[in-house]
């Protein structure tokens, strides 16, 4: 374990950072598998545009997953190693894509990406001034959260107003 790096959070034990940082690891997890999924079974208008926006986010979740685990042990904590705590653990949940609909599908991404800006938010509140490093990888991470919801509640606009010409 790496003393010095530990030894600069000032007011904050490594320990309560690394909790904070396994439960949003659960999150990514779970977020992953979810446009994973949502990928393979979106169906109807545009669906082509919006698997491939899916497809991308994915990859960002496991990505930030990779992020948050390299934290993890860098504070001398141990990622969770089960994936039968990943819903026990996460802030955000799991919302399966029972309705294969585009929109039905582009909603719950939606609430998803707005759950985990959220949680991200208040994980720098935390941390702000008193680990930096903490703060800087989670500052990454919320910005491509803000980015996704902002693409996803684009393409659900988007689709919305193809599907409102057709009702005059
Ligand atoms: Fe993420
Ligand atoms: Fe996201
Ligand atoms: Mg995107």
């Amino acid at each position: 374990m790496a003393k010095r790096g530990i030894s600069i959070l000032k007011g904050i034990e490594a320990q309560t950072v690394i909790e904070l940082l396994n439960k949003a690891y659960c999150d990514e997890w779970l977020a992953y598998y979810q446009y994973f999924i949502e990928s393979k079974v979106a169906k109807g208008l545009m669906k082509d545009a919006v698997i491939a926006e899916l497809t991308l986010h994915a990859a960002d979740e496991l990505r930030h997953a990779t992020m948050l685990t390299g934290r993890i042990i860098q504070l001398g904590g141990t990622p969770i190693l089960h994936p039968s705590e990943w819903l026990t653990h996460s802030n955000c949940g799991y919302d399966a894509p029972t309705n294969p609909d585009v929109r039905a599908i582009l909603d719950q991404a939606i609430k998803g990406e707005q759950c985990a800006i959220t949680t991200y938010s208040s994980l720098l509140d935390i941390v702000r001034e008193k680990d930096i490093v903490t703060y800087d990888l989670i500052s990454q991470i919320l910005a491509d959260e803000v980015e996704h919801e902002e693409d996803l509640q684009s393409l659900f606009d988007d689709i919305e107003e193809f599907v409102s010409q057709f009702k005059q």
